[in-house]
């Protein structure tokens, strides 16, 4: 159910951005979403319909757009991204490694009439 929070972080955003530029209307928002995130792009969907009717918002597309998760090896530092539920490195087999992308959620910009 955290997609609902997200949501309306996402409506807050929007909308002070929209009021900055005095904008009238949003057309589009564009957001990146890691793919170590839990977020469902259909829920954010879902919710973004409740919230953003009567705003100035309502009518705009969302775009995702997908970071897939890379991480960087702690034994050798190549930097690859998991095969699925793979997570050894490709070079020196070595389990996982710290995470350097896939994690993000952010608002990435708007387009507004
Ligand atoms: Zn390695």
């Amino acid at each position: 159910m955290h997609e609902m929070a997200v949501t309306e972080d996402i409506m807050r955003i929007v909308t002070e951005h929209a009021a900055q530029a005095g904008a009238e209307q949003i057309t589009d928002i564009h957001l990146v979403i890691g793919d170590m995130s839990s977020f469902v792009d259909d829920s954010i969907q879902f919710y973004f319909d409740l919230l953003s009717p009567e705003t100035v918002a309502e009518g705009a597309t969302l775009h995702f757009h997908r970071v897939e998760i890379r991480f960087r090896c702690r034994a050798c530092g190549a930097e690859f991204s998991p095969d699925g539920m793979d997570w050894r490195c490709p070079k020196c087999d070595a389990l996982g490694g710290k995470v350097i992308a896939g994690k993000e959620f952010y608002v990435e910009s708007i387009e507004v009439t």
